[in-house]
């Protein structure tokens, strides 16, 4: 089916969605299937096939045939990375579609969507090149009896499990190392974002991947995801999400003792010292919270700022706010879209009526009045915070963010830290000392010195605390989605004890 993406001429595939086991495009066996909105009417897109545990089981079947009895696992790596490759150039190809899909789907403005459609092609191109080089290990002469060498084995059924805040750009850093690594993948993706996984399937199905190398199961997190979770045959699980799924899902996967990667919550602070460059403090605080409406993990929605600069950040701040650009995901000049789907967007709104009641002061920039058809909340400030506030400590994931001020180095860092959360941190002042000082005391799995969130494919990305376990990207991924066998091989004949060949 051609379709307009709202007022755009966009030609674009957007039948209902199915799921994809064993190389087709298949209906759930319960015949089930749930709307899929568009956030920005919240008019239904189309429907979505709904899996459950029997197509769970279907596909994770797919994929242990694929793997134990398919080319796939035993095929040259050479050969298969040349299909990893193929899967990048496609998705440039498609890249237009992909990226107009994701902010039908999600409500992430266009201009931000087509950075991640280029960036998931580089996620499969960077895991080609790397791969290749490692799947033989190190070696080491022990002596002269004995040389050891490791190789890297895929594991058999990668589970992976993604949320709907970046999904295809989550899905391809996720897909990509397990795939390239030689395994097979059942992928369940979030509810709320199904269009440009399928998207993904039908790239991979036109890349001519095996049958039951990679499949998708749509569905509920506690029925589908759950069931890819408790599943024997499923080796690992890479999880995205809320910190307390994650801890549901490591609870579920102890019985089949699962090797898991977790990508949990964030609440990351920013800190801007008196000394600081303030313009590019300012434009880095305004794209780091505001930047994909503000559902963003690594998003700085704490801001602390030094005392003596307070006032005229805030004020700049707030002039920010006034002038950002709210509307149409569709439109190019669009910097702040909808929400996901009302009930989130009810729940962030719900946190600025949380922010009055704890003594807040609410400052918000202004939906256009035609657009309130959509799931929008406007970006907003919120002053007078004081580090145990409700809205200081918990995740909202959305356009809010909190502001707080300190007198000193050591007050900043306590206050920064007082949080369970430790994924990403910000720290900006030209005192190079200072800067080290700060970012090392900050307990955070990554931290930004005088620079918004970047990140190349080689460094290793995630979180401490309740913000993850393990690291994902680079040869982090690569260790995840492999087995290490050491190969001990003895070149002579060394001494071998003597057992059982005394007289008594
Ligand atoms: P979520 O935890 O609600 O859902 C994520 C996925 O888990 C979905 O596919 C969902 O269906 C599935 N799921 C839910 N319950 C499950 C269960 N019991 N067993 C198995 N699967 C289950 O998260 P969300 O609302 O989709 O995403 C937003 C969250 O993701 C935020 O907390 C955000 O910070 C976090 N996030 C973290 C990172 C990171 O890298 N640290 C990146 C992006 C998003």
């Amino acid at each position: 089916m051609t379709a307009r993406v709202d007022k755009k001429p966009v030609s674009t595939s957007l039948d209902d969605v199915k799921l994809y086991i064993d190389g087709e495009f298949v209906d759930a066996q319960s015949g089930e299937s749930f709307d899929n909105r568009n956030p920005f009417t919240n008019r239904v897109i189309n429907r979505v096939t709904e899996g459950r545990k029997e197509d769970i089981e279907a596909a994770v079947e797919a994929a242990n045939t694929a793997f134990e009895h398919g080319p796939w696992g035993k095929m040259k790596v050479s050969e298969r990375l040349t299909y990893i490759r193929r899967i990048a150039d496609l998705i440039d190809q498609n890249a237009e579609e992909i990226a107009c899909l994701e902010s039908l789907d999600t409500g992430l403005p266009i201009s931000q969507t087509k950075k991640q459609a280029a960036r998931a092609a580089q996620n499969f191109r960077f895991y080609a090149e790397m791969v290749s080089s490692r799947m033989v290990g190190e070696a080491y002469q022990v002596d002269d009896h004995f040389l050891n060498y490791t190789i890297h084995k895929p594991l058999g059924v990668a589970g992976l499990i993604t949320p709907w805040n970046a999904p295809f750009m989550l899905e391809t850093w996720k897909a990509a190392p397990a795939l390239a690594t030689g395994n097979t993948v059942v992928m369940k993706p979030a509810e709320f974002s199904p269009l440009t996984v399928n998207k993904l399937a039908q790239i991979i199905d036109e890349a001519g991947l095996p049958k039951g190398v990679f499949n998708v199961v749509h569905g509920f997190g506690e029925t589908a995801g759950a069931s890819l979770v408790t599943h024997p045959n499923v080796k690992l699980i890479s999880f995205t999400g809320e910190t307390v799924t994650g801890s549901e899902i490591m609870k579920n996967g102890a019985d089949t003792l699962k090797r898991v990667s977790m990508e949990l919550g964030g609440k990351s602070p920013i800190i801007v010292f008196d000394d600081a460059d303030f313009d590019r403090a300012l434009d880095a605080c305004v794209w780091g919270i505001f930047s994909f409406n503000g559902e963003r993990c690594t998003a700085n929605s704490r801001l602390f700022v030094h005392e003596a600069i307070h006032e005229k950040f805030v004020d700049a701040l707030k002039e920010r706010i006034a002038h950002i650009v709210i509307g149409d995901p569709m439109d190019e000049k669009t910097e702040v879209g909808p929400l996901i789907h009302q009930e989130h967007c009810e729940k962030v709104k719900s946190y600025l009526k949380i922010a009055r009641d704890e003594g807040a002061e609410v400052i918000s920039g202004r939906v256009p009045e035609r657009f309130s058809g959509g799931n929008f909340v406007p970006p907003t400030l919120l002053l007078n915070v004081k580090n145990d506030m409700r809205v200081a400590q918990e995740e909202i994931f959305g356009p809010v963010l909190g502001v707080m001020t300190f007198k000193d180095e050591d007050e900043v860092i306590q206050l920064a830290n007082d949080i369970k959360y430790g994924l990403a941190g910000y720290v900006w002042t030209k005192d190079i000392r200072r800067a080290h000082r700060v970012a090392q005391a900050v307990d955070s799995g990554m931290l930004w010195i005088n620079s918004q969130n970047t990140r190349d494919l080689r460094i290793p990305f995630g979180g401490s605390k309740y913000s993850g376990i393990g690291r994902e990207g680079g040869h982090y991924a690569f260790e995840f989605y492999t087995e290490t066998q050491v190969i001990h091989v003895a070149l002579g004949d060394h001494p071998i004890p003597q057992f059982g060949k005394s007289d008594r």
